[in-house]
């Protein structure tokens, strides 16, 4: 009998207590006063344990709609930014989705709970290790890439959504080459602060942008290192 209820629950994870999943709520409740309504994003927040994608210094702030440092000088991005991004992705089940800048793996996490295909870049090797180890963990399973996000991820493109996490200095166009007509990329583009930018590419291969306001974000590099 005992077994039996410890069966019940196979998907508790001891490092998810209910204090975790009260700050959650709370976090989700504030995020709708900022202007997400997609109902799928704000549940893939309330589901996903965020402080498990941060380092244990920052545990207390990581529901806070905060960004937080991570290893290799990078940063988590905002919830609010996670789901103003992942918002403007519509994404359906089953779209092949591409990220570039992995970081924590945060971000990769609700792109597999809203049920996309994942395929994600990073450049930095040490995040792109350990964001392996707490996706596996948690039972994600994109597909991850050590590399340069400029080039994309031409063996398996074209995609349907394309979300880039950090600044970028222009539209890398081996990204806008790699979306299916219909397709969807939602990139931040500026050198300090950055504008978000939506780009739909239609039937005809021509696209449509449309901008969404200022950013925040570390920047896209270029070269390695
Ligand atoms: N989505 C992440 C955000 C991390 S910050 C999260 O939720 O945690 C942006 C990430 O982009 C950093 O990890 C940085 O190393 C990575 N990055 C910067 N330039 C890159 C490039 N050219 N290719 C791939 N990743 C890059």
């Amino acid at each position: 009998m005992g077994l039996t209820a410890i069966f019940a629950y196979p998907m508790q994870n001891p490092n998810d207590t209910f204090r975790h999943k009260g700050m959650r709520k709370e976090l989700v409740a504030f995020l709708r006063t900022k202007g997400i309504i997609d109902e799928a994003v704000l549940t893939a927040i309330d589901n996903i344990p965020r402080h498990l994608f941060m380092d244990g210094a920052f545990l207390e702030f990581a529901y806070q709609d905060k960004a937080f440092p991570i290893a290799a000088g990078q940063t988590i991005s905002q919830p609010f930014t996670v789901a103003f991004q992942t918002q403007l992705l519509h994404i359906k089940k089953g779209d092949k989705v591409l990220e570039i800048g992995t970081g924590s793996g945060y971000q990769t996490a609700v792109l597999c709970e809203l049920g996309a295909k994942v395929f994600t870049i990073e450049r930095q090797r040490p995040l792109f290790l350990k964001s392996q180890q707490i996706l596996k963990e948690l039972g994600y399973m994109p597909k991850q890439f050590y590399g340069d996000g400029y080039i994309g991820q031409p063996n398996f493109a074209p995609f349907d959504k394309i979300i880039v996490t950090a600044g970028a200095p222009f539209i890398p166009p081996k990204l806008v080459e790699q979306l299916k007509p219909g397709g969807i990329l939602i990139i931040p583009v500026g050198e300090n602060v950055q504008t978000m930018i939506e780009i739909r590419k239609n039937t005809d291969g021509t696209t449509t942008q449309t901008e969404y306001g200022e950013f925040r974000f570390v920047p896209l590099l270029e070269d390695k290192q």
